[in-house]
């Protein structure tokens, strides 16, 4: 069954996305690997993305604020993983979202909770 990011929450991490399609990932592994360097995530579509700054594949964000990319293993730090860095105001900018169609939950790391409340007032949103 498909699920669609943002329908059961303002915007899903890769831990509650797939937990909505039943699928068990289990990252203990990446807990074990040593850290190299912070990558920053952001919010498309309802889901936090991390880009990947080796091979620019992007994929979600989860809980234990780890990057290891499923395309690259990260081999440019010899497969180590990357710490993520999750926003400050995280609560505010996904109630903010939330208020949104899910097509126009987006956020990036430049953008304030400020200019996110701005938006909604342009697009009617509050
Ligand atoms: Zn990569």
């Amino acid at each position: 069954m498909a699920y669609l990011a943002g329908t059961n929450r303002s915007v899903d991490t890769g831990d509650t996305y797939f937990n909505e399609l039943s699928k068990r990932i289990n990252r203990n592994q990446l807990k074990k690997l040593k850290t190299d360097g912070t990558v920053e995530a952001r919010i498309e579509y309802a889901r936090y993305i991390v880009d990947c700054p080796n091979c620019n594949s992007a994929e979600f964000a989860f809980e234990d604020n780890l990057f290891f990319c499923s395309q690259c293993k990260n081999s440019d730090i010899q497969g180590k993983a990357r710490e993520v860095k999750i926003p400050k105001g995280r609560k505010q900018i996904e109630d903010i979202l939330g208020k949104r169609v899910i097509a126009s939950r987006h956020w990036l790391s430049t953008e304030s909770v400020k200019d996110l409340q701005n938006e909604n007032l342009k697009m009617g949103v509050i």
